[in-house]
């Protein structure tokens, strides 16, 4: 049985995520907030030292996404953002892949979003942290192919969850809808269906990869 890794599993893309993992027959591993705070690389590194488990997949979901204007912005917002968004997946994933190494096996998938190919008024330092994500993906996934770990992002659309729910009054989200190819948001299982193949043992050579899953919103 494979053991999965997931972050912010308590709602959202993460939760459907954990749930089709476990559907795959992995046994899978939800820390909470407060059992890893993505804020403290502390609380990462002592949640991480008392890991008792040989971790297979890793997904990278958790994340943040603090709306300003470029005039609003502040620092702190910036550095929360890739803090939480790009410093504690690349803490995580660090400390994870040594053993994946040593096993010779390991798939991980980072959340990236489509706001990393395109972009969206108030979203810079979202898009710096997601942005990065995909390059920290390929010069993952090029250092760890040899070792049969594949290393992926994917890049969703809009997505029916709290975040977007908090970004976006009810009015905004019908008026999105009609801009998506699909004519929809994204239901959390959907982006579920697409890391679980790239988490499966079926997954033997697609790697370093942001892979967009956005209803076709992005290609027009
Ligand atoms: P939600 O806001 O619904 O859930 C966020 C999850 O992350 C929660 O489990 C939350 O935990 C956890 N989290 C946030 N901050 C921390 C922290 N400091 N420490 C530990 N856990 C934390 O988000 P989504 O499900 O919508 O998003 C999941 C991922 O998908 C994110 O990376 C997001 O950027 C990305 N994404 C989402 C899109 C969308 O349309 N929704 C589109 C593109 C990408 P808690 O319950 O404790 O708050």
């Amino acid at each position: 049985m494979r053991t999965a890794l997931v972050t912010g599993a308590s709602r959202g893309i993460g939760a459907a995520i954990a749930a089709q993992l476990k559907a795959d027959g992995c046994r899978v591993l939800t820390p909470s907030r407060a059992e890893m705070d993505l804020t403290s690389s502390d609380s990462i590194g002592k949640y991480l030292s008392t890991l008792n488990a040989d971790v297979d997949i890793l997904v990278n979901n958790a994340g943040i996404n603090q709306v300003a204007k470029l005039d609003d912005i502040e620092l702190a917002n910036i550095i929360n953002t890739l803090q939480v968004n790009l410093l504690a997946a690349f803490q995580i994933t660090q400390w994870i892949a040594k053993g994946m190494k040593k096993r010779s096996y390991g798939r991980i998938v980072n959340i990236s979003s489509v706001w990393s190919v395109v972009a969206r008024s108030g979203r810079a330092s979202y898009a710096m942290s997601k942005t990065a994500i995909n390059g920290m993906t390929r010069s993952m996934a090029v250092e760890l192919a040899s070792y049969n770990i594949l290393v992926n992002a994917v890049a969703p659309g809009y997505v029916l969850t709290d975040l977007t729910r908090q970004n976006n009054s009810p009015e905004e989200m019908e008026k999105i809808a009609q801009t998506i190819p699909a004519r929809r948001f994204a239901a959390p299982e959907e982006i579920a269906n697409l890391v679980s193949f790239l988490c499966a043992e079926k997954n033997t050579y697609l790697t370093g990869q942001t892979i967009v899953l956005d209803g076709g919103y992005s290609c027009l």
